[in-house]
């Protein structure tokens, strides 16, 4: 697939208006299980990313995806911030500039593990990994009905965080507590999911 100009100003922009629009509700799910920041701090750097939307468009994708890895560490803060950056960084690192599906589920396969090695942390511990897991064993199916089925399993999978019982992130502090709420980076995540693939989808 092509990343022209265009394509990468609907993606950004796409999956910034998810995340800004829905702040609220990210710092919400936060507040029971956490310190009620995280839509505060994913908005604070998608608004920085906004905020250079031209320069970030006109450069080739895996320039775009560094640029957007640093903007987020460097603005989202928290725990998340460096969990985010190091996925897009290493997206950046991994993609070629006009990437095919292979491609993108060798590169998205590898970006995960290295939030695995960031964050000390795996699927089944009430994070943002019970999304980015599943999504990246879906895509390694591949078959038709792609993009669809990838936001299907990021909204099922964020679901089922909410039995969970927190193992990393501060809602860890809360032990047996944790059991019963989303977990926000879980939410987040399936927002930035499911904006890229409408977006991709419709380009398709
Ligand atoms: P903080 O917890 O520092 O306030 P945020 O509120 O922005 O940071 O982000 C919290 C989210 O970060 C959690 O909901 C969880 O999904 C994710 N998270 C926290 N720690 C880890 C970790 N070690 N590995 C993966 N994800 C984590
Ligand atoms: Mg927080």
């Amino acid at each position: 697939m092509r990343f022209d100009d265009a394509l990468n100003r609907r993606l950004i922009a796409a999956t910034a208006k998810a995340v800004i629009d829905h702040a609220d509700e990210l710092s919400e799910l936060d507040r029971p299980i956490g310190d009620g920041d995280h839509g505060l701090n994913m908005k604070r750097g998608f608004e920085s990313i906004l905020a250079d939307l031209d320069g970030l468009t006109s450069k080739p994708l895996p320039d775009l995806l560094k640029a957007i890895g640093t903007h987020l560490v460097m603005k989202v803060g928290g725990a998340s911030g460096p969990l985010y950056g190091t996925l897009f960084l290493t997206l950046g690192k991994e993609l070629p500039p006009e990437p095919t599906l292979d491609d993108a589920t060798r590169a998205f396969g590898a970006a995960v593990a290295a939030v695995k090695a960031r964050g000390k942390s795996d699927v089944g511990q009430k994070t943002m990994l019970d999304v980015l897991v599943p999504l990246a064993a879906d895509l390694e199916k591949g078959g038709n009905g792609l993009l669809p089925r990838l936001k299907e399993t990021a909204a099922t999978a964020a679901a089922q965080t909410v039995p969970m019982k927190a193992v990393r992130g501060r809602a860890s502090f809360l032990g047996e507590r944790s059991i019963g709420h989303l977990d926000p980076g879980a939410r987040s995540a399936c927002l930035m999911i499911a904006a890229i693939c409408d977006v991709l989808g419709a380009a398709r």
